[in-house]
């Protein structure tokens, strides 16, 4: 016989989605659990610690040196001939970010969590899903005993290896064009520009993704290649890319390897449908991730704030039907849908693009007095450096 226990509502997963969905349900007054399935949040980390500024304001939160390793002032894009679009602090703007230590950021997240009043089980994992009259019930395995938990209503935070969705009917599938698998190499002793995140474009160095390399201090640097996964099924391997960059390169080929995390993002449109009867979706579970950067940190919170909001409200009405949960849809979808569209569109132009035309896309654009980080932006100074482009481009 199962343990039994009851929550207004339950959290399936302790990553920023989940811990912020938590934080906003636990400060509505509501009951609150969330549920991790490793032994400690926030590791193993599977991220290259990238993220924006604008997430201090979003998240009513202050900087940090116990997360913060360093602070952007821009961006270097390089072509596959060498080619170096420089975005400075000017345009760039909160665009650009911080590089994270993401296990002391997530922790972080959850101690805010139960500090509201939330509660967290680790060694948690839910391993199915029912819906009853007025709610749902989970079984999950807690420190090896079956419980079942019973809520008013379930949040699938549990990333992008997701199965709680398709527990509940939602469809999470993803094609393989909207897959990018990623390595990532933590180096000491490589000579970076502390300041700047470099981003690596075209096929010479990574088919269908880019390398990145983003500096968490002087000289040490998170160096992570994301490729497609349709390269991969035809014999791509990320791994040797990423190695063959290290070794051709005299700023990174003397660098020491301290930790090397892999793992899956979504390059995808998030799903369609992101509520049902007594669930909602966040995060990585709902493929918001930007489809150009493969970022989703950022994303995960915004989500998490409005699925927790929205839960809120839903239990003031005791309402937590598909109706009911709603508003969380049309949420999330104001403050991120357009930006992910847009930046899905602007993937799919560049997993076909030659490095000849990048090459010269980079080149016009270094040249080009950028007013701002946009795709408007970017076009415009490709109209007026290489206008037998745009077309190749907006076709
Ligand atoms: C190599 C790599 C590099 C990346 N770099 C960046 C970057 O620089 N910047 C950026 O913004 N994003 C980056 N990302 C993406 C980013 O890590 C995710 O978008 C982010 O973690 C999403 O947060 P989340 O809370 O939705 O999911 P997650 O952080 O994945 O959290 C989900 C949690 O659910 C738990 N869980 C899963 N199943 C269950 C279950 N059945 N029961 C209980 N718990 C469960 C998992 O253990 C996990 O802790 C990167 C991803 C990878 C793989």
């Amino acid at each position: 016989m199962a343990d039994e226990h009851i929550v207004d509502a339950l959290v399936i997963g302790g990553g920023p989605a989940g811990s912020i969905t938590a934080y906003e349900v636990a400060k509505g007054g509501y009951n609150v659990l969330m549920i991790e399935k490793r032994a400690e949040i926030g590791i193993p980390v599977r991220c290259g610690e990238g993220i924006s500024k604008e997430i201090l304001p979003i998240l009513d939160i202050e900087k940090d040196p116990s997360w913060i390793c360093s602070e952007m002032d821009g961006a270097r894009i390089i072509s596959p001939c060498g080619n170096v679009m420089v975005i400075g602090p000017e345009v760039a703007g909160p665009e650009t970010g911080f590089v994270i230590r993401r296990e002391i950021f997530d922790r972080m997240l959850a101690e805010r969590a139960a500090s509201a009043g939330a509660n967290l089980w680790v060694n948690a994992e839910a391993t199915s899903f029912e819906r009853v009259e007025n709610g749902a019930v989970v079984r999950c395995i807690h420190d090896g005993k079956d419980v079942e938990i019973h809520a008013k209503v379930v949040v699938a935070a549990d990333g992008f290896e997701s199965q709680v969705a398709r527990w509940g009917g939602l469809n999470t599938a993803l094609a393989e064009r909207d897959i990018d698998t990623c390595i990532q190499y933590e180096m000491m002793g490589v000579d970076v520009d502390p300041k700047y995140v470099e981003f690596y474009m075209g096929r010479r160095f990574a088919p269908g993704g880019y390398i990145w390399s983003f500096p968490k201090g002087e000289n040490i640097s998170n160096v992570g290649i994301g490729l497609n996964a349709t390269l991969i099924k035809r014999g791509g391997d990320p791994k040797r890319y990423l190695d063959d960059f290290i070794r051709n390169n005299d700023r990174f080929s003397k660098g020491i390897i301290t930790e090397i995390n892999a793992g899956g993002v979504s390059v995808g449109l998030p799903i369609e449908k992101t509520v049902a009867d007594r669930m909602l979706v966040v995060g990585d579970a709902a493929r918001m991730i930007d489809p150009l950067t493969g970022g989703g940190v950022y994303t995960a919170c915004i989500s998490g704030q409005e699925a927790g909001r929205t839960i809120v409200k839903s239990l003031e009405n005791d309402n937590t039907s598909a109706e009911g949960l709603g508003g969380y849809e049309r949420a999330w979808r104001d403050r991120v849908e357009d930006q992910l569209v847009r930046n899905y569109l602007a993937k799919e132009k560049l997993l076909d693009l030659d490095d000849e035309v990048l090459d010269k896309v980079i080149e016009g654009l270094s040249e080009y007095d950028l007013k701002e980080a946009s795709t408007q932006e970017l076009l415009k100074g490709i109209l007026e450096k290489h206008p037998e482009l745009v077309n190749e481009l907006m076709g």
